[in-house]
């Protein structure tokens, strides 16, 4: 198979790996109970392989260039291409210039996820696998649920105990086995995964937080924002469970450095559920060494999609964090019920002719921007810019987890 980078190395050992057989390649004092974490780096020809300065694009697949595949082998629904909003009168109440949302419930299954699993479903297609499995709290189980039957591949997918009824609906059920998981933490799901999979040889594993070519779909975030502001942000601001989201978009930020199209980097923010809050503990306490911080006792939040005990990417999204100056802000589910409740009064025309709603995971990034707010060395003119993961038809009890 021809892959249009031109290497994948480890982040510890600096080997280069066949990014085939990436499972194999383990580091023993960084597994995670019994599962590596996400150690790869991939990278490219940046010399042959430039992005204009002035690029239009419809979908994720424009940027085909710096992602593992030419277009025409991919896996796709149309993913990517989402919308940027202003979000004026919201940060004028939080005395912030220049907010911007973008909308990744603008994607084909409403999620940022499908990025990633358009790319891991075309790896998993092109090597010959008829199956493929995913542990997953929600919105990465029901994309590849999606992705999958339109490659003509079964999805087995992996539940935890906490995923909401209305999430468990939306997955698409032809060619799918659900097989429900009754531990609620994230980590035993991954555990009780790895250990499926070791059985079953016939079965590509797309879990999201390490497989790489995951990591390749989200990055292309940061290309799109890059081209809609025509710069990049000073802030972008993400809802993180293990942070590979937070990782992916500061990598494409960096790759656009490299490209010699981008003069700076954003800082980048994690956003967390308080307790539930692994990565901005670590950080917190500049805990910068650990293979992850862990919480082992996370609250039952609001925010289901972002309840973390540990992070498989914990040392990327900590240097992530560390390089742009970044910050960890944790967020209560009061927190985020208020900021919520704010922003669908002050953008009422937003909300109305967009369709600008969204999960309740993805609205700690409005209680998280006014606490950012408040922070010394935050210039009010900066340009801001928060992930919306995920669209409002998942979230618990249609749209009255929070009503005004
Ligand atoms: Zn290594």
């Amino acid at each position: 198979m021809k892959f249009n980078f031109k290497l994948v190395k480890c982040d510890f050992c600096n080997r280069k790996i066949d990014p085939l057989k990436w499972e194999l390649h383990k580091h023993k004092d960084r597994m995670i109970n019994g599962v590596s974490q996400g150690i790869f780096s991939t990278s490219y020809d940046y010399k042959k392989n430039k992005l204009k300065p002035n690029m239009k694009f419809n979908s994720m697949w424009d940027f085909c260039e710096l992602l593992p595949f030419d277009k025409k082998f991919a896996i796709t629904l149309g993913e990517g291409g989402t919308p940027l909003y202003k979000a004026k009168k919201f940060g004028k109440l939080l005395g912030l210039k220049n907010v911007y949302i973008k909308d990744e419930g603008k994607n084909p299954i409403k999620s940022f996820k499908d990025r990633g699993i358009s790319v891991v479903v075309t790896v998993a297609k092109l090597l010959g696998f008829k199956k493929i499995g995913i542990p997953s709290c929600g919105n990465a189980g029901i994309s590849l649920s999606f992705y999958a039957s339109k490659a003509g591949m079964e999805s087995i997918i992996f539940l935890s105990r906490n995923i909401s009824k209305n999430k468990l609906k939306l997955l698409n059920n032809e060619g799918t086995k659900i097989i429900s998981s009754d531990v609620n933490y994230p980590k035993f799901i991954y555990q009780k995964f790895f250990n499926f999979l070791k059985s079953k040889k016939d079965i590509y594993n797309a879990f999201a937080q390490v497989n790489p070519f995951y990591h390749q779909g989200i990055k292309t975030i940061a290309y799109e924002i890059f081209y809609q502001l025509n710069k990049a942000p000073e802030w972008i601001l993400a809802p993180c469970a293990d942070g590979a989201i937070l990782s992916a978009i500061w990598t494409g930020f960096k790759e656009l450095e490299k490209l010699g199209l981008s003069k700076n980097i954003p800082h980048m923010i994690c956003v967390q559920i308080t307790d539930g809050d692994p990565i901005n503990q670590g950080f917190n306490k500049k805990l910068f060494q650990l293979k992850s911080y862990e919480t082992p006792n996370p609250p039952d939040s609001i925010a289901e999609g972002i309840i973390a005990t540990c992070s498989f990417n914990y040392s990327k999204v900590i240097k992530a964090l560390k390089e742009s100056k970044g910050k960890g802000i944790s967020v209560s589910d009061v927190e985020v019920k208020e900021a919520y409740i704010e922003y669908l009064s002050t953008e009422k025309k937003l909300v109305s002719e967009q369709n600008a709603e969204f999960e309740p995971t993805t609205a700690t990034i409005f209680a998280a921007l006014k606490k950012l707010s408040k922070m010394n060395g935050v210039d009010k003119n900066s340009d801001i810019v928060v992930i919306g993961t995920g669209g409002w038809p998942k979230i618990k009890n249609g749209r009255n987890w929070c009503s005004l």
